[in-house]
């Protein structure tokens, strides 16, 4: 059991509905499924889904969890998206075993099904052209109209089915229809489409088919054949449930999976369907599905968010029936809170300030034990460099600082971490009259952080020694949207995205151990946040990304608002 399940508390209904149909005898293996549309990445919606349907399948003893693609749709779907897809649900931390499926291997039998219904009066053609179709639907406050073609013979709708099989008609001229109710108050109930013509090349099945099933008669036979017993779904298939039920009723399926749904994530500054994903890969206004700024699984691991982080944040929303917003906050604070128990700590400086030590020697350089991380005893401690010239980040000076300011200024004294105490004599300016560099002294009794004489400084700063420092360029991420909401604001959310959510920075400078990092697995720059580094990352190049700041500076900003 994984130690996120094990976390004390009330059970979530969906959870409590499992027991109960384990303690009345009603099932005694639980099956879910999780079921992507591989028509885009998994974002983090999709992680609630996974971590719930693959979760439960964990924590009950004998269960398992499928993963089937919902492979309805022969247009839209691609085989990158099908990797993908595995690649992130894997990461997450789950497995499904044996039981990888696409709805695709069941074409065969939910024709078989089709024809069944037609043969039991329960399904037929319709010939009317699709504007008809929609206007007799009706509306939420009138009943629809039926269609002129619903009472068509059986043999009629057989020998028709066969031809919209066989090809010989073009899309939209016919399409078979569930025979239920065009009165029923649930449009869904309104004598919905099963099969569609649609001349298209399928990803799997190639051009074997030119009809496909329906969404709502795929899902729930699927599910049956595959005796799933607990299907899992957001808030929005609930309308669909009766019709989801109808179909296994009126088959007299031996297996009937229930139903259940829960509200899906929604969270702030973020927008996550799949439809729009895809218009800011196509824009070029993000790198790609996997840009560390997207909230895709693909995005956030790029990011170096670990999925422990992303797995414990799902476990904080929990499970409900209601929708709402969860704050980014929220996700964020797992972020820091995962990565400050295992991140190393390493040293880089991103906006570097040039400082010489006028009285350490030109020709001399000696190393630093540094502790890797405070946090795990375990982690050890490595050597870090140093020599006569340094970098510090511009920010750790001022020229003519405010009260309680106690990084470097002139004439101030500052401990650099793990290193040693340094005076400010000098400031070099250019003809503009900006800073260039620090002259400055140090104590070489303050080696290892003490003074003879037992003074104190306020600041520590950290630095790298500009001889033995790796160039790196450096991706600073901010939120993609500026709001808070963009659903609810006007116009296109296109309009909402974040202008200064890269920031890239091209000249810092890093301590070389930085280089031994893997690759998306994030370290903390002390007092700067948490970095790792980028596949763009070349062995001339340090390309690193950061993972997130060391503290909410957006909490800090709308309080200031
Ligand atoms: P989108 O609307 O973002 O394009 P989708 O629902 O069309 O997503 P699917 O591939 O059909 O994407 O979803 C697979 C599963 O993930 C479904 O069971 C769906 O209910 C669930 N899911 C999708 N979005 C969310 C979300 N925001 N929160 C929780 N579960 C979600
Ligand atoms: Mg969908």
């Amino acid at each position: 059991m994984s130690e996120e399940s094990k976390a004390e508390g009330k059970k979530d209904f969906i959870r409590e509905i499992i027991d109960a149909d384990l303690a009345s005898g009603k099932h005694t293996e639980i099956v879910t499924r999780f079921p992507p549309e591989p028509n885009g990445y998994l974002h983090l919606g999709h992680a609630k889904a996974i971590c719930l349907s693959f979760g439960i399948s964990q924590e009950y003893s004998p269960a398992h969890c499928n993963l089937r693609f919902d492979d309805t749709n022969p247009a839209k779907e691609e085989t990158e998206y099908v990797e993908s897809i595995q690649e992130d649900v894997r990461w997450l931390g789950f497995d499904w075993g044996e039981n990888l499926f696409f709805a695709s291997d069941y074409f065969d039998q939910l024709h078989a099904f089709a024809v069944q219904m037609i043969e039991m009066g329960k399904a037929y053609v319709d010939s009317l052209p699709p504007e008809e179709i929609r206007a007799y639907r009706g509306t939420l406050t009138e009943p629809g109209k039926e269609s002129p073609y619903r009472d068509r013979s059986v043999e009629e709708n057989l020998d028709l089915f066969r031809r919209m099989t066989a090809g010989e008609f073009e899309e939209g001229e016919h399409i078979l229809r569930a025979k239920i109710d065009m009165a029923s108050p649930n449009m869904n109930m309104r004598d919905p489409a099963i099969y569609r013509i649609r001349k298209a090349t399928h990803h799997r099945t190639g051009d074997k088919w030119c009809v496909y099933p329906m969404y709502d008669f795929t899902h729930g036979l699927s599910d049956m054949i595959e005796g799933v017993t607990h299907s899992l779904c957001t808030l929005e298939f609930e309308h669909h449930r009766p019709l989801y039920d109808w179909f296994l009723e009126e088959l007299d399926t031996p297996c009937r999976p229930r139903q259940i749904e829960f509200a899906r994530l929604n969270l702030t500054y973020t927008v996550m369907s799949k439809r729009f994903l895809l218009k800011l890969v196509e824009n070029g206004r993000v790198s790609g599905w996997d840009d560390p700024r997207m909230p895709t699984i693909s995005g956030i691991r790029r990011r170096g968010v670990t999925p422990e982080a992303l797995r414990r944040f799902c476990q904080a929303i929990g499970v409900t029936k209601f929708n709402g917003m969860t704050d980014i906050a929220l996700l964020d604070f797992h972020i820091r809170e995962h990565l400050n128990a295992v991140a190393p700590r390493v040293l880089g400086v991103l906006r570097p300030l040039k400082v010489v030590i006028t009285n350490y020697p030109e020709d001399e350089e000696e190393m630093f034990e540094a502790v890797n991380n405070p946090e795990d005893p375990e982690a050890g401690k490595r050597a870090v460099p140093f020599s006569r010239e340094l970098y510090i980040e511009q920010d750790d000076f001022m020229e003519d600082p405010p009260r309680k300011y106690f990084r470097l200024a002139p004439g101030r004294e500052v401990r650099l971490r793990y290193a040693c105490y340094v005076t400010c004599q000098e400031v070099i300016k250019d003809e503009a009259g900006n800073v260039v560099e620090l002259h400055c002294t140090y104590d070489p009794e303050s080696r290892g952080g003490r003074t003879a004489d037992g003074r104190k400084v306020k600041g520590t700063i950290h630095w790298v020694s500009a001889k033995h420092a790796v160039p790196a360029t450096v991706r600073l991420f901010d939120r993609l949207f500026r709001v808070e909401d963009p659903h609810s604001e006007e116009g296109e959310l296109e309009e909402h995205l974040n202008p200064d959510s890269l920031e890239t920075l091209a000249s810092c400078w890093v301590e070389p151990s930085v280089r031994d990092q893997p690759v998306g697995q994030a370290f903390q720059f002390e007092r700067l946040g948490y970095f790792c580094l980028d596949p763009d990352t070349t062995p001339d190049q340090l390309v690193i990304n950061r993972t997130i700041g060391l503290r909410d500076s957006w909490a800090k900003q709308a309080k200031k608002a």
